[in-house]
């Protein structure tokens, strides 16, 4: 279920513009409108739910399906040496968008 006042809900349904670079009927990833890498990608499910504890195991089928397919999609974006992911819960952790994304960043050498 998508949900109609979420900008990344918005973003899957094609509502608001992004840069695709991997697309299948489970999730979508598009480039991080302010890397904060040389490659920086979200990955997003195509289901609404802003945090891991709101997943249940519907939401943790799209998550399965999407650590399965990140290391192609890293791969063939840049990250042939390696990558991070970071999976921001919350306000104190600095989620600014209340969709669960996993944030792909690698490119470069990563500082902690
Ligand atoms: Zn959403």
């Amino acid at each position: 279920m998508l949900n109609n006042d979420c900008l990344f809900c918005k973003i899957i349904k094609g509502e608001i513009p992004s840069a695709k670079v991997y697309e299948d009927d489970m999730m979508l990833v598009f480039k991080d409108i302010e890397p904060k890498a040389k490659v920086h990608l979200l990955a997003v499910p195509k289901t609404h739910f802003a945090l891991l504890s709101e997943a249940g195991e519907e939401g943790g089928k799209y998550l399965a399906h999407i650590f399965a397919k990140i290391p192609d999609v890293a791969r063939e974006n840049g990250c042939e040496n390696g990558y991070r992911l970071v999976i921001n819960q919350g306000t104190d952790a600095g989620q600014t968008v209340r969709h669960l994304h996993v944030h792909i960043l690698g490119g470069q050498p990563l500082e902690w």
